[in-house]
């Protein structure tokens, strides 16, 4: 075997090594894009959202998993500090159950998921300095929808 034959023999043992965890990846993201299909479909959307995502930072932070400043959990959310703070006390508010978008949210959950970010909110005021509490939804930095509230001053 010549040496070109030899480096080109390795370079597809290497791509077949990484067969496996490539194709996970192509299943999870169709995973997502399932997802994507669905909404408007409160059924299917509930079907498929309600449950751990396996590559979900925010799931893993739920499950334990990832350790995590945790400052507030009931039955349906957490929150905990975030690991890049753009202001004191930066706090995510993360529902347990794996959503992708605020709008993926049932009625109810998305109600209790106001309430919960105020009633942090008033926490936030009253423990820093801050004149008010920056209110931002994410869903796509980290594909699990989140609330940022961040402590600011005017
Ligand atoms: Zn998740």
């Amino acid at each position: 075997m010549g040496r070109a034959n030899r480096v080109q023999s390795r370079a597809s043992k290497i791509a077949l090594a990484r067969l496996p965890a490539l194709l996970e990846r192509s299943v999870s993201l169709k995973q997502g894009l399932r997802g994507f299909a669905s909404v408007g479909g409160i059924v299917s959307a509930s079907v498929q959202y309600n449950r751990l995502m396996e590559n979900c930072i925010f799931c893993k932070i739920v499950a334990g998993n990832i350790p995590s400043a945790k400052t507030y959990e009931d039955d349906d959310f957490i929150a905990f500090l975030d690991i890049n703070p753009k202001g004191p006390k930066h706090t995510l508010l993360v529902p347990k159950a794996h959503f992708v978008w605020f709008l993926d949210l049932p009625d109810e959950l998305s109600d209790k998921f106001f309430r919960v970010a105020r009633k942090i909110a008033t926490d936030l005021k009253n423990e820093t300095s801050a004149d008010y509490i920056h209110l931002g939804i994410e869903g796509k930095d980290v594909p699990h929808a989140h609330i940022h509230l961040i402590p600011k001053t005017l």
